[in-house]
């Protein structure tokens, strides 16, 4: 055997440059299905079968095109656990000369698979990932000598240098960078509408194998695999794509920010777990989009928000993550120390807003942008959650959680535990937030408008107890100037009791006022 080119969960692509050079005839493909994958982060039934899935069509795939595949699967009695002695186990018996990859998604594993080829004296050869538009090498360009990295320098030098939405002039398309003003639309009163149905794919004998294989092996893990419809093929991304942009596209800006009850699917894409598992190219994804536009299928609000979402904010949360790690793992700037409460894994509160997102979440594995951001993240946050916990929540919850893309968002964007290296200032807000991009609060025991009493909104005490946690560093910043300064409003009676309350709700001690409003 010359090659072995290992070939993780979220590299299912075939022209990935793993495969560069492979030769059928002296070269092998390398799989395996470990259960550390699953367990480390306590991973939800969704999540793990998207994963296994998807490997397993590919490797047939592989098979299918003449490729010889050593595949592990996780019930197999030799089955090792965890990628480093699975693949020392592998390494001993096929004795190849040389072990070729595409860079791994996360650090963990790039480690560990490291020390395992160092280990057995066969030389790794990690290869760029081409499955994204900017290399790592190309950020930490663009990082040197920044003291912040802001995702919008970095989305217009994208931008320009991979000509998406520009004029023959080199100008923006529309004379603007950003139509993020026109995107953070509520629904009106009566809702939003006729959402198009979701694209859905009823599991085929491969998926339906693994959907038993999971409800056997991880059977105490949480989530539902119910309604598992998630593309697992490369095909079906596709189709996907296809129905995104015909019937989801045109209605995205405008609802972007916007939640309704039931509804969790509304004009997201739903792609990025194809997009992760590198079954779509993010390039083929921004094309389309940007030809609808230029086809006047799609308005130009939408086509930039959404192209901003993939060659702006995945990008640059990738480069965030390859040039913070290991460090970026352990910030927590605000000192948060506080458990993640356990209702987070069953959705068991009486908090309507919360209930909901947690409850899509652990049904399909997924909830969208504002729900993570401005729900189950602001939550967390105000709680004063430790990071590594609220991360560790995320990385397991979603099928489209894979570290590079899921540590950013949580420990940078939703918990500000990185101190301002991501964001301007935290993204806290009190219930009236909510309130004003949702109908929640209407059927929710608690009043976003109070912040002490039974029913006060928790969002809005523990919105209060932040701003008083944490006076002072967020008052030598300027855009939370005015938050800050609204605390001067308070007399101490009631900062006593904002505290109070705050600290009840800590404790677990808040439950659903009775006689609801
Ligand atoms: P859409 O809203 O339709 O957006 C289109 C695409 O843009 C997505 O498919 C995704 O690829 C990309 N995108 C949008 N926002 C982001 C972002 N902030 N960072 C990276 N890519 C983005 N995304 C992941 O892919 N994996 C994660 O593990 C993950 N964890 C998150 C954790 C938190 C706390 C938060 C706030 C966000 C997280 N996101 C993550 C980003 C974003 O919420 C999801 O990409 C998005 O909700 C996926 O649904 P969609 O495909 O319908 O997205
Ligand atoms: Fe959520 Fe508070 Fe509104 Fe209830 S009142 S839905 S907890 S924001």
């Amino acid at each position: 055997l010359r090659n072995l080119v290992i070939v993780l969960g979220d590299q299912l692509a075939a022209d990935a440059s793993g495969f560069d050079g492979f030769d059928p005839a002296q070269d092998a493909v390398w799989m395996a299905e470990v259960g550390e994958e699953s367990m480390h982060v306590w991973s939800t039934k969704p999540r793990t079968a998207v994963f296994l899935a998807a490997m397993r069509h590919f490797a047939a795939d592989q098979r299918g095109a003449g490729h010889t595949v050593h595949y592990m699967e996780l019930d197999d009695r030799e089955n090792r656990g965890t990628f480093a002695d699975q693949l020392a186990a592998d390494l001993a018996r096929l004795q190849p000369a040389g072990l070729v990859m595409t860079e791994p998604g996360e650090w963990r594993v790039r480690e560990a698979l490291q020390q395992t080829a160092d280990a057995a004296g066969i030389p790794l050869d990690i290869r760029v990932d081409r499955h994204f538009f900017c290399t790592v090498a190309e950020f930490t360009e663009h990082a040197a000598g920044r003291a912040t990295l802001r995702m919008e320098y970095f989305y217009r030098e994208m931008r320009e240098r991979h000509g998406v939405l520009m004029t023959d002039r080199g100008q923006p398309v529309g004379g603007r960078w950003n139509y993020d003003a026109d995107n953070r639309k509520a629904f009106p009163k009566q809702g939003p509408g006729l959402v198009p149905p979701r694209a859905t794919f009823p599991p085929d004998d491969i998926t339906r194998d693994v959907l038993a294989l999971v409800e056997r092996e991880l059977a105490e893990h949480p989530g539902s695999l119910d309604t598992f419809a998630w593309p697992v093929t490369r095909a079906q991304a596709l189709e996907a794509l296809e129905l995104f942009i015909d019937e989801r596209l045109p209605g995205f800006g405008d609802a972007q920010d916007a939640m309704w009850p039931g509804e969790p699917w509304l004009w997201h894409a739903h792609l990025s777990s194809s997009m992760n598992l590198k079954l779509l190219h993010p390039r083929e994804v921004v094309v389309a989009a940007e030809a609808a536009y230029r086809a006047e299928r799609a308005p130009l609000a939408a086509v930039e928000g959404f192209i901003r979402q993939i060659l702006g904010w995945r990008e640059y949360v990738r480069g965030v993550y390859w040039t913070q790690m290991p460090g970026y793992l352990q910030r927590n700037a605000f000192e948060a120390f506080e458990p993640l409460p356990d209702w987070y894994w069953t959705g068991d509160t009486p908090m309507a807003c919360l209930k909901d997102a947690i409850d899509t979440t652990l049904e399909n594995g997924y909830a969208h942008h504002i729900q993570r951001l401005m729900v189950t993240g602001l939550y967390a946050m105000l709680l004063g959650v430790d990071p590594r916990e609220v991360h560790a929540w995320y990385l397991a919850v979603y099928v489209d959680a894979v570290e590079w893309a899921e540590l950013p968002n949580t420990l940078g964007m939703s918990q500000y535990a990185d101190g301002g290296l991501m964001g301007s200032k935290p993204y806290a807000a009190s219930g009236k937030y909510i309130d004003r991009m949702s109908p929640y609060c209407k059927t929710c025991p608690f009043d976003p408008a109070k912040r002490t009493g039974d029913d006060a909104c928790p969002f809005t005490t523990l919105y209060w107890d932040y701003l008083i946690r944490h006076e002072q560093p967020l008052a030598e910043n300027r855009r939370m100037a005015l938050q800050v300064k609204n605390l001067g409003r308070l007399d101490d009676d009631e900062i006593t009791a904002i505290r109070d309350r705050a600290d009840a709700i800590r404790r677990g001690d808040v439950a659903a006022p009775k006689g609801t409003r």
